[in-house]
């Protein structure tokens, strides 16, 4: 039953099934999928850190260029125990079409890195950072592939991959990545951009739905970047945040949380259990409690076969990447819960991302308001695409996604030709 289990919640299957279903539906040629289901490029990296004990470690990194047909690749990097290849393969792969989705200009890539940075001190992160940097520096640049961050790595993360990279180069690269301290070029805007793209989604689906979202009731797994910003997003909106959870345990309240409180409770202890006025709850139950929008917001596989008959919610909004396994896609759309797809909800993150390259490859500096009125135009644009799709072709809005983003970048790779 473990292995399983482990089986449907893995990735890289799930995108390779989520592929081939969009590829079908849109009768694909054979050399087409073949072209699409691959990587183009995969650099592995074994490396040693000196820990502060003077011992040495050797760390296991990757960097993953999925498809570059339609520019640069962008991608996050992730600081997890359990990233593997076929993870990152996966999450690139997800990156192309989350650009293509909302139609920025770059092909899809990711990075990770095998560790637990909660068991790092902050220098053995930054050796780690510097020099993971440098093992897959051969593959980055503000022309040729952009990391941001992603799970457990942020803002200060960024700013030392800029550093190492610059340092390489004698002189400052600030568009070699994003999501970088707004003091060496990073933009105003870029970190609560996903959790904002997503509220963005929710909203046009939700008028859609004559679901009015004063008074909406939302349970949130995940209380990082992405979970806190979307959450304190939504209850700007009047929504109740009723729950919310994090790799520590989850907290409710049924009157709704208060959200500002429980940011400070999370900055303060490190985790969000034992915030005052709130009743504990187990990890996991926060997907199936009570409330009008499920934002899925920590990992993969996290909606699976055996919770989604339980799923109490009309929305499902994926801000995290796959956190809802094919056969649980399945019975959410039996029961007519609406899923948000991950491409689509939480591609906030890489348009703002692609705001601050192009700020930096100008030297010109975008003032707040123009960084959220152009989110907001962007998302809602890839809504209507999406949701249009949907309703042409009778898919659902998962299938509408990856057949629009799939689409486009066949189109970028028959416009370029097969080189040589
Ligand atoms: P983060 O490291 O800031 O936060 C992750 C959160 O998930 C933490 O609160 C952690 O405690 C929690 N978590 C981990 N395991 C959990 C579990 N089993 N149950 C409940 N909570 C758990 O990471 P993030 O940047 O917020 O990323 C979250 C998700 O969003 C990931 O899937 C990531 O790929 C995706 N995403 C992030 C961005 C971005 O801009 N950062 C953009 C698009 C998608």
């Amino acid at each position: 039953m473990a292995s399983e289990h482990h089986l449907e919640a893995d990735a890289y299957r799930m995108a390779q099934w989520q592929f081939g279903q969009a590829a079908e539906r849109l009768g694909l040629d054979e050399g087409m999928r073949e072209i699409l289901r691959s990587v183009n490029r995969e650099l592995t990296v074994n490396f040693p850190v000196f820990m502060d004990d003077g011992s040495i470690r050797v760390f296991t990194g990757y960097r993953v260029q999925h498809n570059l047909a339609r520019g640069p690749t962008k991608g996050g990097i992730r600081y997890h125990p359990q990233v593997t290849l076929s993870e990152i393969r996966a999450l690139a792969m997800w990156m192309t079409w989350k650009c293509a989705v909302v139609n920025i200009p770059y092909g899809g890539a990711k990075g990770g890195v095998q560790c637990n940075p909660k068991a790092l001190s902050n220098k053995e992160l930054e050796r780690l950072t510097r020099r993971y940097t440098t093992e897959i520096s051969i593959l980055l640049g503000p022309e040729s592939d952009i990391p941001a961050p992603d799970v457990y790595t942020n803002a200060r993360i960024m700013g030392w991959m800029l550093d190492t990279y610059s340092m390489q180069k004698g002189y400052s690269v600030p568009g070699v990545v994003t999501g970088k301290p707004l003091s060496i070029g990073g933009s105003v805007g870029r970190t609560d951009a996903t959790g904002r793209g997503c509220v963005c989604v929710i909203a046009a689906a939700a008028q859609h739905l004559d679901l009015q979202l004063e008074g909406a009731t939302v349970s949130i797994q995940g209380f990082g970047n992405v979970g806190s910003a979307a959450a304190k997003i939504l209850a700007e909106h009047g929504c109740k945040i009723v729950a919310v959870s994090d790799s520590q345990g989850g907290v409710m309240n049924p009157r709704g949380l208060d959200v500002v409180g429980l940011l400070q409770h999370k900055y303060a202890t490190g985790a969000v259990k034992g915030f005052p006025d709130s009743e504990a709850v187990i990890r996991e139950e926060v997907l199936e409690l009570p409330c009008d929008i499920l934002v899925p917001a920590a990992l993969e596989g996290q909606i699976t076969a055996e919770n989604a008959p339980r799923l109490q919610a009309k929305i499902v909004a994926e801000a995290a990447n796959g956190p809802t396994t094919p056969e649980a896609d399945k019975i959410l759309e039996e029961r007519g819960i609406l899923i948000l797809p991950d491409i689509l909800a939480n591609a906030g993150g890489v348009v703002v991302s692609y705001f601050e390259w192009v700020q930096n490859l100008q030297s010109l500096f975008w003032k707040e308001a123009q960084v959220h009125t152009q989110l907001q135009e962007i998302m809602e644009r890839s809504f209507r695409a999406v949701h249009e799709m949907a309703a042409r072709e009778r898919v659902d809005m998962r299938m509408a996604a990856q057949m629009l983003a799939i689409q486009r970048v066949v189109e970028a790779i028959l416009d370029r030709g097969v080189y040589p």
